[in-house]
């Protein structure tokens, strides 16, 4: 029996249950990305990191006699192409939320392969923990509780060989693309674990630095959550072995429950998602380009937008106060921000994008949706001595 693996947004060989069953069950496996056009182009940041990402697979997996196989083009008609040259008959993917994921999963279906979907993409899998009377949670706390108390799935180990049948035309990485922003951090799991481990050193600090901007004492894992690189599971199984890790890994549970929201209401990028939200915006292109360059004259929300250019990556503090500012000082609709956003943000993705963004707004999930942040406020007590707003002048 011969399978492909399709990588999607589970670019690891780490805790990749749908590598691993592959592995498991097949004799044969053929590792699979494909670079998908109609993804590319919505950040160059983003696409400089899958590139480098799909590249650190690859070499992980030629390390291990093995390869990655790469095509250009729609990932269906890529797949079963491959699946025909090869012999497969059955492909591995990860699940995932988004509708355009959950349509090509249909797609692969409706092909002819045997197609089987694997966990991995969260802690708890999106539509497992539903509230009485409901199909998804809508506040955070009593989702959090049931969270702790769910049996988590066992990480599963790395794959002792990856098969690759004789003869396989792996292909060419088409060339990586240039980011806008200079200070990314580099994509890839092994530039992930590396972070991991010297996070891992910090962990205890998190409850009383995270909100430190200047201090800069977050985990950064997000744009390799973003990309797979890192198994949510493992990230958080690796913190609780240490001490004082509850509230670090209280932030990877916001990870899940706005995917399951994502999962249970598709259009959060678009449509405000708490019921009888009123939207009164202004439309004032001046104020907004303003916001965008870090030139409102606020020290804190300059020196955010600031950061996000410049790295590709904000501090959640200063995301906090930079949409506050936009959606409640200036009255500017969130789907503007949100897609400023995700131009730049190298762990932009739709659920933890929209969601985050509608509850600063008031149009989402927080229970106290007319909180406004007060960006003096802000910078007297996360940045006291002004050393972020310094930095990132
Ligand atoms: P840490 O503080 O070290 O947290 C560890 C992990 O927990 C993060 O990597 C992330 O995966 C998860 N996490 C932490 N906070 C949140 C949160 N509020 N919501 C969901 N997950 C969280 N996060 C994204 O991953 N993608 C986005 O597109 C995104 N857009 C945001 C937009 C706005 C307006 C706001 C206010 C927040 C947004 N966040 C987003 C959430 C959060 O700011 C980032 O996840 C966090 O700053 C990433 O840095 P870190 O890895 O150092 O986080």
């Amino acid at each position: 029996r011969t399978a492909i693996v399709l990588f999607t947004r589970d670019l690891r060989l780490h805790d990749n249950p749908a590598l691993s069953a592959a592995c498991g069950a097949a004799e044969r496996v053929v590792p699979l990305f494909v670079f998908d056009p109609a993804l590319a182009g919505r950040s160059s940041n983003r696409d400089r990191f899958l590139h480098q990402s799909v590249a650190d697979l690859r070499g992980l997996l030629r390390a291990r006699d093995s390869d990655l196989v790469v095509r250009t083009g729609d990932p269906v008609a890529s797949t079963v192409e491959l699946a025909r040259e090869v012999g497969a008959e059955g492909v591995a993917v990860a699940a995932d939320v988004s509708h355009y994921a959950r349509r090509r999963e249909r797609r692969l279906g409706a092909s002819g392969l045997d197609v089987r979907l694997f966990p991995g993409l969260t802690i708890v899998e999106p539509g497992a923990l539903r509230p009485g009377g409901g199909d998804h949670y809508r506040v955070f706390s009593p989702y959090h509780r049931s969270w702790i108390a769910a049996k988590w799935r066992d990480p599963v180990g790395l794959p002792k060989k990856v098969p690759l049948p004789s003869g396989v035309q792996v292909g060419r990485l088409p060339a990586q693309p240039d980011g806008e922003s200079p200070d990314t951090v580099p994509g890839g799991e092994s530039a992930a674990r590396e972070r991991l481990r010297g996070w891992l050193g910090n962990v205890e600090t998190y409850e009383d630095g995270h909100n430190d901007l200047a201090g800069d004492r977050t985990s950064r894992l997000s744009p390799y959550l973003r990309f797979g690189c890192l198994s949510p599971l493992e990230v958080a199984h690796a913190a609780l072995g240490r001490p004082a890790a509850d509230p670090f890994v209280r932030q990877l549970c916001w990870r899940d429950f706005y995917y399951q929201v994502a999962y249970a209401f598709p259009q959060i990028s678009s449509r405000a998602y708490r019921r009888g939200a009123t939207e009164s915006w202004t439309d004032d292109p001046a104020a907004f380009e303003r916001w965008t360059s870090g030139s409102t004259g606020v020290p804190i929300v300059d020196a955010g937008m600031h950061q996000l250019r410049r790295e590709g990556w904000m501090h959640n503090r200063a995301r906090l106060v930079t949409a506050s500012y936009l959606t409640k000082d200036l009255g500017v609709d969130w789907r503007r921000g949100l897609a400023w956003f995700y131009r730049w943000l190298l762990d932009g993705d739709v659920p933890n994008n929209s969601g985050n963004w509608q509850w600063v707004a008031g149009t989402g999930n927080d229970t106290r949706p007319y909180r406004r942040f007060n960006p003096e406020r802000q910078r007297e007590r996360y940045d006291p001595d002004s050393s972020y707003v310094e930095r990132y002048a």
